[in-house]
């Protein structure tokens, strides 16, 4: 490990502005990541900066987050410019500006790419940005009408530079950076440095800090390491999937904000599985009982930030789940090792969503080895897991329990209602296993469908056009949406292609937008939890009216957790309420 990665600063000890720093405590962030770390002090002090960094490590915070501290919210002129390679990543970048400023009274980001609407560009641009995030093209067209000026400009950022190179914008870039003045504060990133990419760095920083997260090779030999690829399936149910058909004994899973350790937490919980967060925010006190709990087999489940899981030591940890792909690779080699203890073996998961693939090859290059995609278990996995372990529940009470009270009730059933012996066991088997049917429910293994079928990918425009359905999400002017923010959130988040989305209503408090009739309900719920200017989408269908924004939803799956299924872990067995009980406590911050 590098000694920077290891200095842990927080996000207090940075001097962001307050409004800043508010927001990251209610997005939950726990630590900065060491390109935050490094970055975030030079640029607040206004010096040039060149960053080696991919997506993922935390960059987009690294830049926004000081320069947004800086900003000089009474004038209305662009202060800060930010280029990126395609709209995809204008369109990210900007919502996360606006997420980061959300604090900031009267702040305004444009996102501005080719292909967009001009003349809202225009409208907005007179009233007034702070921020411009956008394609080089696009922003060279502003310029060549005059409809951008660029001359009170502070600060330029210029992303994934080598993509720009790859695209061929670099000249753009160059000639972009020309009609900004002299004074003004540059910072560059890019996840790899060809030459041209350090010329362009000589030609146009000025003394700049040079921020780079060394990755050192280290061997991880005792652990068995897999991916899976986030596709047409929640996280969230390819977790519960695992936990259902692995030989399970301990897990940790690890995230990367503290209010995601508690929400997952508190959804595995839901779903059956005794869980506890273990995040900076709870106290020592605890954070100790959590781990004490999982040593001693009453708690299964810990999900953590990297922060609170520092150190952790405890043997039982058959697995560990990167439900969030880790900043680094230093950080990855730290989570895993959590597991594969005292010289046994261990499991170590990775999800990789698809913009994620660089951290994962940078992940085994770090550690020089290939990590395997797997394949997650089906329905049928899961019904021959379920079967085996009712089987042995039901060989151990055949074994060790005094069953004559109960062979007489077989008896008396046999004789009352003429059956054979196996009918009624059959029965009793029925009974026992329906909170936690032995044939899980067929509609969760329906959404495994790829999100790009005919239908869904060829769809036109328009509410009127076929294999479109018209939604609802719950932002709206009041919040400052645009449907660049809508667009770019739907796109990335749920993979749909720009096409495919079709008209986009913006209406006081909340949006109509059409979109693929088609979607898999994986993708369609995890669309109801995305945020957009702070405010979480909540689609559903449109229903016409808008006082029952939440129709529409597919079905929730029953709470879990009755005796006939579910894991091998010891506090599975425990009573239900009696597991529940005990691993609130530990949810509480
Ligand atoms: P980026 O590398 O900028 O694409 O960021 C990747 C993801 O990390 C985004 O979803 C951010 O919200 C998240 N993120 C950035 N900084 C932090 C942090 N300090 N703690 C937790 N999550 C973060």
């Amino acid at each position: 490990m590098t000694e920077e990665t290891l200095t842990i600063t927080s996000f207090a000890d940075l001097s962001l502005a307050p409004e800043i720093t508010r927001v990251i405590d209610e997005i939950g962030y726990e630590t900065p990541s060491p390109i935050q770390a490094r970055s975030i002090p030079p640029l607040l002090e206004g010096r040039d900066l060149l960053g080696q960094a991919q997506t993922g490590t935390g960059k987009t915070a690294a830049f926004a987050l000081p320069l947004l501290s800086r900003l000089d919210l009474a004038s209305r002129y662009p202060q800060v410019l930010v280029l990126t390679p395609t709209r995809e990543l204008a369109l990210q970048v900007a919502e996360a500006v606006q997420t980061y400023a959300r604090h900031l009274k009267g702040f305004h980001v444009l996102p501005v790419y080719g292909g967009q609407n001009m003349g809202q560009q225009l409208r907005q641009l007179q009233r007034g940005v702070h921020v411009v995030v956008g394609t080089p093209g696009r922003i060279q067209d502003h310029l060549r009408r005059g409809t951008l000026k660029l001359d009170r400009l502070s600060c330029v950022v210029v992303d994934e530079a080598d993509e720009m190179l790859k695209m061929g914008f670099i000249d753009d870039v160059e000639q972009i950076l020309q009609h900004t003045p002299q004074e003004r504060q540059t910072a560059l990133f890019s996840a790899t440095m060809p030459n041209e990419v350090l010329k362009i760095a000589r030609r146009h920083l000025r003394e700049p800090v040079e921020v780079r997260i060394k990755s050192k090779t280290s061997t991880v030999a005792t652990i068995s390491q897999r991916y899976w690829q986030v596709k047409g399936l929640g996280k969230l149910d390819a977790l519960t999937r695992i936990l259902e058909a692995e030989e399970i004994d301990a897990m940790i899973v690890f995230v990367r904000t503290k209010i995601a350790t508690v929400e997952l937490a508190e959804k595995l919980e839901a779903r059956g599985f005794s869980s506890s967060a273990l995040n900076g925010d709870m106290t020592q006190a605890l954070r100790e009982k959590a781990v004490e709990r999982l040593k001693s087999g009453s708690l299964d489940i810990v999900v953590a930030t990297d922060v609170a899981a520092r150190g952790l030591d405890v043997q039982r940890i058959s697995h560990v789940v990167n439900y969030d792909i880790p900043y680094d690779t230093e950080s990855y080699i730290h989570r895993i090792g959590r597991t594969g203890r005292a010289g046994r073996e261990g499991s170590a998961i990775l999800f990789v969503a698809p913009r994620e693939r660089r951290m994962l090859a940078a992940i085994e290059h770090a550690t020089r080895q290939k990590i395997a995609p797997m394949k997650l278990p089906t329905r049928q996995d899961i019904t021959e897991r379920r079967v085996g372990l009712f089987k042995e529940q039901i060989l151990s009470a055949m074994q060790g329990e005094d069953l004559a009270f109960f062979e007489e009730l077989v008896d008396r059933c046999q004789q009352e209602y003429e059956v054979e012996p196996r009918r009624i066991a059959a029965a009793m088997a029925y009974l026992l296993q329906q909170d936690r049917p032995l044939l899980p429910e067929e509609e969760t293994f329906a959404e495994v469908a790829p999100p790009s079928g005919p239908r869904f990918s060829g769809a036109g425009r328009g509410s009127g056009d076929e294999g479109l359905r018209r939604y609802r999400v719950e932002v709206g002017k009041v919040h400052g949406v645009v449907p660049g923010h809508i667009v770019g959130a739907i796109a990335n988040e749920a993979n749909i292609s720009n096409r495919d989305i079709g008209q986009i209503k913006i209406f006081h408090d909340f949006t109509l937008v059409d979109l693929p009739e088609n979607m898999p309900p994986a993708m369609f719920r995890h669309l109801q939890q995305v945020w957009v200017c702070g405010q979480r989408l909540q689609l559903c269908l449109d229903t016409g009216g808008d006082s029952s924004p939440h129709q529409g939803k597919p079905p929730k799956r029953r709470p879990a957790g009755k005796p006939g299924g579910g894991y091998k872990g010891k506090a599975a067995k425990k009573h239900p309420a009696a597991a529940k009980r005990a691993s609130k406590k530990a949810h509480q911050p």
